[in-house]
């Protein structure tokens, strides 16, 4: 098998845009530490999540963990966590010394259940045990349900930390992906809607967190000629080469958001009427970034189980990956409080991720289709 022929879930998409940019950080010998392109990134993208200020980091989950300490979560508090998530969301919660509380999914949405959301608060406040913040996730480019979500936060003085680490480009009722909560964070990591290589955002319309937070990703450093420290910090600055390729991606974002749901579409179509298959459900409040197209394979109506798909799409030099196993059963996690649990390790039960990159050309799209459709077993050929 060939290396260069193998389609892989969702690429690096890189274009001239980000090469000119690349080459004029380092022709102007701003490599590192900061440079002009950081502070143009920071505001190119504020503007597009709808929000005031952002700070540029070294990964969403820098991000996320300067949140979270930030709106005040220490030792042992509790937040509440999406079960259904890559593990950083999770992880970066216990940095702060505080540990999570992970609530399930909504059928409807994937996104977590507002209802459990509500229905934990309450009853948390009840004993005086509130957790120090929720955090929402906008599932595989789908926002979160935030008018209930951000409702039930507000009655109770919890913060809300948006993880939108996926749903750059994403829409919750005409409003942009970012906007939601006292923060909220992105990812630029290699397999995100866009990259920097590695890198992350925390926007918000806090003027004050967002300046704190570029203090403590700069190692705390107070104003003062010599090196003076009165709290603990962290190196987490993004530099200015790679804030010069995100740059190029960002001026990009609409066709990449366009042609990952054009590859949605493209299997919606291709798998239409197949006994075995579904979809992910696109909730009626917003317009996801199709991050990753995601599809639920029952064996007995298919013919197949997902892993045989997803061996057999190896096979032909696919990558495809099973949907998010659930933190609450992760064996990190083992001993973590949970409500609910069902719906999101049905999703992990049967749910696959198929190529989803916006680099995917027709014909590779093509290519998965009909490979899926020669997996040994299944009851309907293309
Ligand atoms: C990718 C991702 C993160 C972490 O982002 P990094 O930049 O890789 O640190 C956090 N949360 C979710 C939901 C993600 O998909």
């Amino acid at each position: 098998m060939d290396a260069a022929d193998r389609i892989y879930l969702s690429p690096p998409d890189m274009g001239p845009d980000e090469r000119r940019l690349m080459l004029d950080a380092f022709d102007s010998n701003w490599v590192a530490p900061i440079g002009p392109h950081l502070g143009a990134l920071e505001a190119e993208l504020a503007d597009v999540a709808g929000v005031a200020h952002a700070v540029a980091v070294s990964s969403g989950t820098a991000a996320l963990h300067l949140a979270l300490r930030l709106l005040g979560v220490g030792r042992d508090d509790e937040v509440l966590v999406p079960t259904l998530t890559f593990v950083a969301t999770a992880n970066a919660v216990t940095y702060t010394g505080a540990s999570p509380v992970f609530v399930d999914a909504h059928r409807d949405s994937w996104t977590v259940d507002p209802a459990l959301v509500a229905d934990e608060l309450d009853t948390r406040a009840r004993t005086g045990r509130l957790p120090a913040a929720v955090v929402t996730v906008d599932l595989y480019g789908q926002c979160a349900d935030y008018d209930p979500l951000l409702e039930a936060c507000e009655r109770h003085g919890v913060p809300l930390v948006e993880d939108a680490a996926e749903g750059l480009g994403a829409t919750y009722k005409g409003r942009p992906a970012g906007s939601f909560g006292r923060a909220a964070i992105f990812s630029f990591n290699g397999n995100k809607i866009i990259t920097t290589g590695g890198g992350g955002m925390l926007v918000s319309d806090d003027a004050e967190l967002v300046e704190a937070a570029r203090h403590l990703a700069t190692q705390a450093r107070d104003p003062a000629p010599h090196y003076e420290h009165s709290t603990i910090g962290y190196n987490y600055r993004l530099g200015n080469v790679p804030a010069a390729i995100g740059r190029g991606q960002l001026m990009h974002l609409g066709e990449k958001v366009a042609r990952r749901r054009a590859i949605n579409a493209a299997y919606r179509r291709a798998f239409e009427g197949v006994p075995g298959i579904s979809f992910m459900p696109e909730a009626a409040y917003g317009s996801s970034t199709n991050w990753l197209t995601v599809v639920l394979v029952d064996p007995d109506e298919f013919g197949a189980s997902t892993s045989a798909v997803r061996t057999h799409l190896d096979r032909h030099n696919i990558e495809a990956r099973p949907a998010w196993k659930p933190m609450h059963l992760q064996p990190v996690f083992a001993d973590a409080p949970m409500r609910g649990g069902q719906v999101a390790e049905e999703i992990f039960a049967t749910g696959l991720c198929l190529p989803s990159g916006s680099s995917l050309t027709d014909a590779e799209l093509d290519r998965v289709i009909d490979t899926v459709f020669t997996t040994p077993g299944i009851t309907q050929q293309r």
